[in-house]
């Protein structure tokens, strides 16, 4: 029987739980969701109608600090996609050893067919409605799939007109200029980036002469290839979104690819290159494979097909369990996920710091902290991966759950 999102997550931690040998009660507390809020809320349409949406907030755990993470709109998102997407941001933020739980939402709704007024109302009224578990100290919203800068300002705004003054520190990704932080936008491509540059470097690739592939041209897709080609000088060969891809040996010009996207929602018609589909991306050969789109990407049906020596994890939970192990025989290197697009919550952090204290850094500090902490993380998830003959995966949940139990631990139950 095909396994949930959710059940496909907590085998991965199972996996690094065997490893470490954690008691099994505590186990059960590691895998198991703090709180999970479902809301149901009318909003008014522009033609006058009303419709009622669904939106979910899950805060897996907290036991290091405040739940952290994003919220998405997705026609697909369910209770248990966010509860899985929540887990993963516990262990994404211990990875990092951020001071921070995981938590994720999501609103099921395709936000390209509402108008900008209809997406403002819904943004609004979803907040509002989530506001009794959502704050600085106890639950940091932040940007997820198809939500950015100015859904973070509409959240921003509503809870601060709900608690009668201005609260900077209750999400994060919000526009610069409104308690936002420079470097926030670019930060998970940048993480990625960090990772592209030291897996190239474990698989014997040169990074200015790598060629890369890149599933997905949102967000993260954008900037990991932007930065990887201006940062690292590697090759992007190809580049694919919900509706195609395009292909160039000689590599693509991802600045102006990035300027079509926006100005065509496409990247499949983009003049200089072969046009190819959605699949045909996981076929290309190439040294470094970057998936930044949605969960269960690669999986047992086009992992055999797949020609790359490296996978740089900017989606979250883009490789199935079954694609993994075809993956590691293979010998493709894995760089998953809670340490690849870490870099997106770590400028959060950074964000939420600067909010807190009203102090504002240059992106240079940023830029730097940012990458220092990458590579720290990379570095400690490879010395537990020798330490424990497991692959990148296994090794960056035995680092983060190693973390947390402590934390449980060292806290103690209540009462
Ligand atoms: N949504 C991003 C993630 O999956 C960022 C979360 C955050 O910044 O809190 O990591």
């Amino acid at each position: 029987m095909k396994m949930s999102l959710y059940e496909t997550a907590v085998s991965q931690f199972n996996k690094a739980a065997k490893v470490l040998g954690i008691p099994d009660d505590y186990a059960e507390i590691l895998r198991r969701p703090k709180r999970s809020l479902i809301v149901e809320f009318p909003v008014q349409m522009d033609d006058g109608s009303v419709r009622v949406f669904t939106g979910f907030r899950v805060q897996h755990n907290t036991a290091r600090g405040p739940a952290k993470g994003g919220i998405r709109y997705h026609a697909n998102t369910n209770l248990d996609e966010v509860k899985a997407l929540a887990f993963w941001m516990t262990w994404k933020t211990a990875v990092m050893n951020l001071p921070y739980g995981g938590a994720k939402g999501g609103i099921r709704v395709d936000p390209k067919k509402l108008s900008w007024k209809e997406l403002e109302r819904l943004s609004r009224r979803y907040f509002s409605e989530i506001q009794i578990i959502i704050g600085p100290q106890n639950d940091i919203p932040a940007p997820d799939v198809n939500t950015n800068s100015d859904v973070m300002a509409w959240y921003m705004d509503t809870y601060s007109m709900n608690v009668g003054y201005t609260s900077l520190g209750v999400v994060t990704g919000k526009p610069v200029d409104l308690g936002g932080s420079k470097g926030r936008e670019e930060a998970t491509g940048r993480g990625v980036k960090v990772c592209v540059g030291r897996a190239c470097k474990d698989i014997g690739v040169d990074p200015s002469k790598a060629t890369i592939v890149v599933q997905g041209f949102g967000n993260v897709g954008q900037y990991s290839a932007l930065l990887s080609q201006k940062e690292l000088g590697s090759r992007v060969i190809a580049v694919s979104d919900s509706k195609g891809g395009i292909f160039n040996p000689q590599g693509l010009d991802i600045k102006a690819l990035i300027e079509h996207k926006s100005k065509y929602g496409r990247v499949d018609t983009f003049s200089d290159g072969k046009k190819i589909s959605r699949e045909d991306i996981f076929s290309i050969k190439a040294d470094v494979l970057i998936p930044a789109a949605l969960e269960n990407s690669i999986t047992a049906e086009n992992a055999n097909l797949i020609n790359v020596k490296a996978i740089i994890e900017g989606a979250n939970g883009p490789v199935t369990p079954e694609a993994d192990e075809i993956l590691r025989s293979k010998g493709v290197l894995v760089v998953p996920d809670i340490l690849a697009n870490a870099g997106g919550v770590t400028v959060s952090y950074f964000e939420w710091v600067q909010d807190l204290q009203a102090f504002f850094w240059k992106i240079e500090q940023i830029r730097e902290s940012l990458e220092m902490m990458m590579n720290e993380a990379y570095t400690e998830t490879k010395e537990i991966a020798k330490k424990y003959d497991v692959e990148m995966r296994t090794a960056a949940y035995i680092l983060a759950i190693n973390r947390v139990l402590y934390a449980i631990q060292k806290r103690g139950l209540y009462p």
